[in-house]
């Protein structure tokens, strides 16, 4: 395979791009508007790891998390990766024993994590007022990170460029897709069109969009969530990744703090009023130095979720020539997803790796994300209909 169209300039289109110069493939990146300007501009994007099952599946996800790593070091450091321990807590009895079974279960896989008491977070996360937490242990995740998705995506597509061989096109929504001799063999946006061996669909939360334009339905959702990024914290900064009970904390390279809850994302149908202060109360509760700070942006992404919260990775029946890409918790998975792909796009050899994640899977309707789980069961208990749909997936506020 010599030649590639990567449609979507996200953290998997930049990845697999990426890959794909490295080994010689000549690449074309055609995006709708600008990089990182979807899902991956308005994420959370921490390592999400030990929330993931089958056993499988976190492993996947563990190596996505080294492999930024690894990506850094021939990149000349990773400068989008900035680690900080994951403190989680609970509140209630039941959810108490199901963190901890959480725990217990991902410590068991080997994963670098410890139970604690609350008054350790003093030393481990001095911004957060240890009065927020009323459970008798902590949950302290040690060797994980925050990523910085946007300076990933232009890490990559500049290293990709610099390779040679790697064209980008952005301000180009692809419409159409060429056909010719049984296979999908490239791309049209407006009036141009770009020939190639093989599309990649990267089009995150749009994939299925691009994927019907070849006739083949992928199980996707779309499900929005609200981040909001505060001014820089006077005093001290946070200094980990918290996830308390209904509000999500982490840094921000500006010294403020994103905030996000699951809670409030179950509440987005449509309009947002009052969402971002209501995150922003909630963020005051555990970081208190917030309480001197205003909402310096606010966002709405849209997560690519496939209908059982596994990655689709491959061409389906029926379209030859046409390889989605496409997952939910992307940034931690990207640098893996985006090597594997290409390399059995450009050898042509299925990825052992990635046998359970084809677009034409039997999906059995579990979801394997704790916090999707979580979000399905608040919808049904009569919050608002899920999944949502907004009209415009890349919706900003
Ligand atoms: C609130 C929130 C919190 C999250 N938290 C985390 C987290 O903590 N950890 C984690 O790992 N993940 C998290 N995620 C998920 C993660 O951000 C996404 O899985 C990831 O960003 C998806 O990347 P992508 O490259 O597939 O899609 P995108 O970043 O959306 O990129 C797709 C690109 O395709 C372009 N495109 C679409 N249609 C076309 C077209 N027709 N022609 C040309 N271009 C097109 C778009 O403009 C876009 O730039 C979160 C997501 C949200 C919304």
């Amino acid at each position: 395979m010599t030649s590639a169209v990567v449609v979507g300039a996200g953290v998997l289109g930049a990845c697999v791009g990426y890959h794909l110069a490295r080994a010689g493939v000549r690449v074309v990146v055609v995006e709708r508007a600008r990089p990182a300007c979807g899902t991956s501009g308005a994420t959370f994007a921490a390592d999400v790891t030990h929330l993931k099952t089958p056993y499988a599946y976190y492993l996947l996800n563990r190596q996505g998390s080294d492999e930024h790593r690894r990506l850094g070091e021939e990149l000349d450091g990773p400068a989008w990766r900035h680690p900080a321990p994951l403190l989680q807590w609970a509140e209630g009895e039941e959810a108490q024993q199901a963190l901890r079974a959480q725990a217990l279960r991902v410590r068991g896989w080997g994963h670098d994590c410890r139970l604690v008491p609350p008054s350790l977070l003093r030393e481990l996360a001095p911004a957060v007022d240890p009065a927020a937490c009323r459970a008798d242990e902590v949950v302290v995740n040690d060797s994980t990170a925050w990523f910085d998705a946007p300076g990933l995506v232009r890490t990559l597509l500049d290293a990709a460029v610099r390779l040679g061989g790697v064209e980008t096109h952005f301000g180009a929504a692809v419409t159409g897709l060429v056909r010719a001799g049984g296979r999908i063999a490239g791309v049209v946006a407006g009036e141009r069109s770009w020939d190639a061996d093989v599309v990649v669909n990267c089009a995150g939360p749009g994939a299925d969009r691009i994927a019907a334009l070849a006739g083949v339905r992928l199980p996707l959702r779309r499900v929005p969530g609200l981040v909001t990024e505060s001014e820089p914290l006077p005093g001290r900064p946070l200094t980990a990744i918290v996830a308390a009970p209904g509000i999500d904390l982490r840094p921000t390279r500006g010294g403020g703090v994103l905030a996000l809850s699951w809670d409030v994302d179950a509440r987005l149908n449509g309009s947002v009023d009052g969402l971002p202060q209501e995150l922003h109360r909630r963020a005051r509760v555990v970081v208190p130095g917030l309480a001197r700070t205003r909402i310096e942006d606010a966002r709405i992404g849209v997560r690519p979720v496939p209908s059982d919260g596994l990655p689709l990775v491959g061409e389906a029946a029926g379209a030859p020539g046409l390889y989605h890409l496409v997952s939910h918790s992307a940034v931690t998975l990207a640098p893996v997803l985006g090597r594997l792909a290409a390399q059995e796009i450009g050898t042509g050899r299925p990825a052992p790796e990635l046998a359970a994640y084809r677009p034409d899977r039997a999906v059995d309707g579990d979801v394997h994300d704790a916090n999707l789980r979580a979000m399905n069961r608040r919808a049904v208990n009569g919050r608002r209909p899920h999944p949502q749909d907004p009209q415009d997936p890349q919706a900003e506020l």
